[in-house]
């Protein structure tokens, strides 16, 4: 029920799937016991981001919060059994083994991997056990999945790794280019600040391999072959280099190296391109005369292009876009990756990432080592001065036996890292796994200690959106079982490992946060209390407003820098044994591993099994129809699932999400990373098809 009106409270807080940052009250009632129930999500038009509107996850996916499956008390793994323990019990258990482990292989025995769906509070607080109590930069989280390629590629560009424009830019942009995102799906409200631009009458040109709903909807839908977009951005440059549409002034006075990218494209010519990519040379040329020309246009973007081995340079193809046209620092331009989780940007600004502390800090910095000792009350030497391993590199040295422990915060890498079959493998293998969740899941079964984590309606602290927007988050209802919230977890681990790190209270985290941290050096708890739009960083003086816009009258690293980048082609080509390309995505109604969406009643019903999308002159060919039962292969893994026949998508391409455990389709992803962000090519794997019996 939705509860009597006069005991109904309501809650302002922010929306826990993706990076929108939308906001909403949670309507609470007392349930059962007495104890106050999440009973309605309301939204409101006070929210900075999103006004009233809602996608239907954040309007109807809490049915997760209140789960029978949720985890209610710490497990201990006895015998391969799990066994029911006191939080006492767990903690002290876990600091034993991590002790031993320490004195035994050293601190670079220890892997972290945080979480983009806690706060920054949480972690902040396990990047500082990661680095001061374990003592080794071994640190990554799922970021490394998604928009590492950004981070690397923007700051070599520009000197900052995220959205340079606000949201609400789209109101005033006369052209937008949008490449490899499905933002209607993936960041539907979001979307309708797309939808809302067209109809003013803004153009919209969306790159992508399948006819997603907004292709429909823009003036041009680029229709490419998975895994060419480098080829289609260089050929954009030439187009408006050989055709004068350079911005020479912007060139002259705000950038450098431009001899670099004159020189890589040259020869990418629109018919080239269209060799390449499938796309008609005239499209390519039409459509970079059109962003160049407008008086202010965009481009958004996510992980068609950044999950490739080239994600790194095809973010840099896109920033040269930009500084060629001067499409930047100005309102309704800009260079903005659609960050995907509630709080990845804000996981990142944490320095939950092996390379920086938090603000982006590098750990290879002496005086920042020294700064940091001093916050910690740690010797400087404690703080390692080497850079960590990456997501996929401590897996890797998992498997060497390097890494002898992982400390797994909300993350499923079982179901979201490439090649699953190998990610069991190689988490069988280590000594010792702590996983912090709300649920059991793939990952969680094979740890040998699970705590019990409070979802985002049982606690407080911050999440970042995808625009840099720093946005409270609010305790609603007491923790269900004896969950706690992750920082309050990781503070006793790191007390009983013999580190108290003091806190008491969550605002005490931010507030440490903005004393090591220039970018949020004017957030806290307190200023957000009484600004309720929330606070865009750099925001570095309580006085200071924040900055929607970044890169205005400068680049954060001073001049905008070219990069003369060339494409290759993806890692694995289809070949006699496997002739069809596998692309994989997300679904409007669920949310990355479905451990949260999949068990809310409402959107299991809307979306309750996956399928494969296969063009039909490939079905044909194949003698598959609709709805038949298909097995697909890899060169790693096999799985099998339903077809469905659109022709929305590029014929020699299949197409599936990743939500489906059930329907693993990373058993069959490509695990090659790209070499300057170690980021996995999880859109392009060549697979084999063939019809089966039905289950
Ligand atoms: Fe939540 Fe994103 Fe939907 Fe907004 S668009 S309600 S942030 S899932």
């Amino acid at each position: 029920g939705r509860g009597r009106p006069w005991e109904r409270e309501h809650v302002r807080t922010t929306c826990g799937y993706c990076g929108t940052g939308c906001q909403f009250d949670l309507a609470v009632a007392p349930g059962q016991q007495g104890k106050r129930q999440v009973v309605e999500v309301v939204p409101t038009a006070e929210a900075p981001v999103n006004g009233r509107s809602l996608c239907v996850k954040g309007r109807f996916g809490t049915g997760f919060i209140h789960h029978r499956d949720r985890l209610r008390q710490p497990l201990i793994k006895k015998d391969g059994q799990w066994v029911a323990a006191s939080w006492s019990e767990a903690i002290a258990l876990i600091a034993d083994r991590w002790q031993a482990i320490k004195a035994d292989y050293g601190s670079d025995a220890f892997g972290v991997l945080a979480s983009a769906r806690a706060t920054n509070e949480d972690n902040y607080v396990i990047h500082r056990l990661a680095r001061s109590v374990f003592g080794t930069n071994n640190i990554d989280h799922c970021a490394r999945l998604c928009h590492a390629s950004s981070v690397t590629g923007l700051v070599a560009s520009l000197g900052s790794g995220a959205m340079t424009n606000p949201i609400a830019d789209l109101a005033v942009t006369d052209f937008f280019l949008v490449i490899g995102s499905n933002t209607t799906e993936s960041h539907p409200v979001l979307a309708l600040a797309m939808q809302k631009a067209l109809k003013r009458g803004a153009q919209a040109a969306v790159i992508d391999p399948r006819r997603i709903e907004l292709a429909g909807q823009a003036q041009w839908h680029l229709q490419l072959r998975p895994g060419t977009d480098l080829a289609l951005l260089n050929a954009m440059a030439q187009v408006i280099i050989a055709e004068g549409k350079v911005n020479a002034d912007f060139v002259a006075k705000r950038t450098e190296n431009y001899e670099a990218v004159a020189e890589a494209v040259k020869d990418c010519t629109p018919e080239w391109a269209e060799a390449i990519t499938g796309v008609p040379a005239a499209i390519i040329r039409e459509v970079a005369l059109a962003y160049a020309t407008a008086p202010a246009g965009a481009i958004y973007y996510t992980m068609g292009v950044t999950q490739k081995t080239t994600g790194t340079h095809n973010v840099m193809a896109i920033a040269n876009l930009a500084l060629l046209t001067g499409q930047i620092g100005r309102p309704g331009t800009g260079v903005n990756p659609l960050r995907g989780q509630n709080n990845v940007q804000g996981a990142c600004d944490m320095g939950a990432l092996p390379n920086v502390y938090p603000g982006y800090q590098p750990v290879t910095d002496e005086a920042v080592r020294r700064k940091m000792a001093q916050a910690w009350h740690v010797p400087p030497e404690s703080l390692s001065l080497q850079t960590g391993l990456t997501l996929g590199e401590m897996l890797d040295a998992v498997d060497a036996g390097t890494i002898k422990t992982l400390l797994i915060m909300g993350e499923n890498p079982v179901v979201s890292d490439p090649d699953s079959d190998h990610v069991v493998q190689t988490l069988q293998k280590a000594d010792f796994v702590v996983a912090i969740d709300l649920f059991m899941n793939e990952t969680t079964e094979l740890a040998h200690v699970v705590l019990p984590a409070c979802s985002f309606a049982e606690k407080t602290g911050t999440f970042t959106n995808t625009e840099r927007r720093v946005q409270m988050v609010r305790q609603a209802i007491e923790p269900i079982g004896e969950a706690r919230p992750d920082w309050q977890i990781i503070t006793e681990l790191a007390a009983a490992m013999g580190q108290p790190f003091g806190y008491t209270d969550v605002a005490q985290i931010m507030k440490e946060i903005a004393e090591v941290t220039p970018s949020y050096g004017g957030i806290s708890h307190e200023r957000l209390a009484v600004t309720p739009q929330g606070l865009c960083w750099p925001c570095p003086a309580p006085d200071h407003p924040g900055t929607p816009r970044l890169h205005e009258q400068a680049f954060t690293r001073g001049l905008g820098r070219f990069h003369g980048v060339s494409y290759l082609p993806p890692a694995e080509q289809p070949d006699d044994d496997y002739p069809l390309i596998l692309s994989t995505g997300r679904r409007l109604f669920h949310y990355h591993t479905g451990t949260m969406t999949r068990r809310d009643p409402g959107l299991a019903a809307l979306y309750s099994e996956e399928h494969l999308e296969m063009h039909p002159d490939d079905a044909q060919a194949l003698g598959i129809g609709d709805g038949d039962w298909v097995q697909v292969t890899s060169r790693r893994g096999s799985m099998e699932l339903a077809l469905r026949i659109t022709d929305a998508i590029v014929p020699g391409t299949v197409f599936t999400s990743f939500h489906f455990a059930e329907a693993l389709v990373n058993r069959l992803t490509n695990p090659a990373r790209d070499t300057l962000a170690q980021i996995p090519e999880l859109k392009v794997c060549a697979v084999a098809v063939q019809k089966i019996a039905a289950p």
